[in-house]
């Protein structure tokens, strides 16, 4: 795999145009803040809006989103409410990645130095597999009272996660990966998925591997999570050790994820929350989202704008203007205002 997916052709004048899926909760007020800062830096990107409703009986929406994504190729995305408990409803989150056959998420958790945060200087990138494990969604009451959830894990997605997992570490000079897991008591699931990266790492003699269980990763990650590097896993622990290291440095509202598969991608906030306490209210940080349309705009290859929304970002944080979440006392709207003001500057 060298560059996994394919990136979409601009249309005339270099525009490209992107599935943008608000979602529920803050989804919508943070895709607004994208729009607003696209227009002003005159980013050449155009959205094609899609309201998934959580509580249809149908995947009509659904059904269009993946029609969307699979023209444009990219998609942007806030995270779709799932409440319902009843089976047979499933989390619509999970059916896009899997129907899109989006087999790696990608979270580089980097620190940041003007975030006050429990650990300092932390730089670990958790590749996870995105599509099977405990998320293959097949659940059954087999008689009453006895619940049967299945977990899948098949070889063909293990490999081609840890093979991400080390040319990724080969491309970007990383020295170490990590596959996390329970092969301890899930000796054939998990033994499979460790097995496998085991054998893929044979393929890459210059980068180091381990491997450790998920209950001791927890504890070092918040010990010590300066000996990780690449961090490899299955779907579960991947979402448990997403929020562990996010909540580490500074939590929800500040890192993206890329969602990567052989043809498509979607770009999140790192964490996947909704955030429906909190929508309406102007203090959800606009950060991972913002972040994830600038993962975005690298992606389709605009690089000029893409280092001027992260220049602005970066300047933004480092001189302290932070919602509550980091501390802070700024609204969502002065934190947007203050990236305006830093893309004005660099015009000028
Ligand atoms: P809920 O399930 O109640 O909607 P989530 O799981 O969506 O909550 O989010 C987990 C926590 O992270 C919540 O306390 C939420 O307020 C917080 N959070 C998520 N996104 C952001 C954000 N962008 N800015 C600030 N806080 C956030
Ligand atoms: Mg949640």
């Amino acid at each position: 795999i060298k560059k996994v997916m394919p990136i979409p052709k601009a249309h005339y004048g270099g525009r490209h145009t992107v599935t943008l899926l608000p979602g529920a909760g803050i989804g919508p007020e943070l895709m607004g803040y994208v729009k607003e800062v696209f227009r002003y830096a005159g980013v050449p990107v155009d959205f094609e809006d899609i309201d998934i409703d959580p509580n249809a009986d149908n995947n009509d929406d659904l059904d269009y989103a993946i029609t969307s994504i699979r023209r444009n190729g990219v998609a942007l995305k806030g995270n779709i409410e799932t409440r319902s408990t009843e089976a047979g409803v499933l989390s619509r989150n999970v059916a896009l990645r899997n129907q899109l056959d989006l087999y790696v998420n990608v979270l580089h958790c980097v620190s940041y130095a003007g975030v006050k945060s429990r650990q300092k200087n932390i730089d670990i990138v958790i590749v996870r597999q995105n599509t099977e494990g405990e998320y293959a969604m097949l659940e059954h009451e087999s008689v009453d009272g006895v619940v049967e959830s299945m977990k899948v894990i098949t070889r063909s997605n293990s490999e081609r996660v840890a093979r991400y997992a080390f040319e990724y570490a080969k491309r970007h000079g990383r020295k170490k990966v990590t596959t996390v897991h329970k092969a301890n008591i899930m000796k054939l699931s998990d033994g499979l998925f460790l097995e496998t990266s085991r054998a893929v790492a044979k393929d890459y003699p210059d980068i180091q591997h381990n491997d450790m269980i998920i209950d001791n990763t927890c504890m070092q990650l918040v010990s010590n999570p300066h000996q990780f590097d690449v961090v490899l896993t299955t779907n579960l622990y991947g979402s448990i050790v997403s929020n562990v290291i996010c909540g580490l440095l500074g939590g929800a509202g500040l890192l993206s994820g890329k969602n990567y598969g052989n043809h498509y991608t979607i770009f999140e906030p790192g964490t996947r929350n909704t955030g429906t306490g909190i929508a309406g209210k102007n203090i959800a940080n606009p950060i991972a989202m913002l972040n994830a349309a600038v993962d975005m705009l690298r992606h389709l290859g605009h690089k000029k704008h893409a280092v001027l929304l992260q220049d602005a970002i970066n300047k933004t944080i480092n001189k302290g203007v932070h919602t509550r979440d980091l501390g802070g006392q700024a609204t969502s709207r002065e934190v947007v205002d203050s990236i305006l003001k830093y893309i004005k500057i660099a015009y000028n």
